[in-house]
């Protein structure tokens, strides 16, 4: 008789997590100390934007080969002029990337996004909590990433209104920053290498109706 490995019982079936986010890298920027440091989640990694960046694309092919990731880019507009999408699109494309798993942990942006600003990280999030309120889409617990910029003022660090925080220690943190700087190519003196968190903050629910209640002092701020 052949012995079942553990992740394949039915009994301990390895839990499943999702990020949702706008745009390879902001997986790494703003969860990705947190994903390296839980390597016992079955991660799917997904963005809205970016399927035909030439550019960007392999290279988070190659981020997800890293974190042990499965996952999918959709190629949503992501014009410099950042239109308003329509909100069917959005809410129909995060439900076809979500490929019909439930999870026990799904991670997103914030509902103004982690810095001045981005019309597509505040988009994701609506388009996320809207598909969980609504039953569309199935998840034990929702974080949101809690950063915030000081309307330009400072790069991106923790909200100080945070449901939880990480300061990542050095190996993750150095893995990290290898990511972004080796993988995506980011020089160090780049926006991105600059910002690279090295704590992560969250806010945490484990209720569509406690995550849309957050959201409702956001919605005239967008
Ligand atoms: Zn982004």
């Amino acid at each position: 008789m052949t012995p079942i490995p553990p992740e394949q019982s039915s009994l301990n079936p390895r839990r499943r997590a999702a990020v949702v986010v706008a745009h390879p890298d902001d997986e790494t920027l703003w969860c990705g100390g947190y994903i390296l440091a839980h390597p016992e989640f079955l991660w799917r990694i997904v963005t809205l934007c970016r399927a035909g960046d030439a550019d960007r694309a392999p290279k988070f092919r190659q981020v997800l080969q890293r974190f042990g990731a499965e996952g999918e880019m959709a190629g949503l507009d992501d014009g410099p002029d950042q239109a308003p999408l329509p909100v069917e699109l959005l809410e129909e494309t995060v439900a076809r990337l979500m490929a019909g798993h439930s999870y026990d942990l799904i991670l997103t942006h914030g509902p103004l996004g982690e810095y001045t600003q981005h019309r597509r990280h505040a988009e994701c999030c609506r388009a996320v909590v809207e598909l969980w309120r609504s039953g569309c889409m199935f998840t034990d617990r929702l974080w949101m990433f809690a950063y915030q910029d000081g309307g330009r003022q400072y790069l991106p660090r923790v909200r100080s209104d945070a449901d939880r925080r990480d300061v990542l220690p050095d190996d993750i943190w150095a893995e990290k920053r290898r990511l972004i700087m080796e993988l995506y190519g980011f020089r160090p003196d780049s926006w991105e290498a600059q910002t690279t968190p090295r704590e992560e903050g969250f806010w945490s629910f484990d209720s569509p109706q406690a995550a849309v209640k957050r959201l409702a002092p956001f919605e005239q701020q967008l």
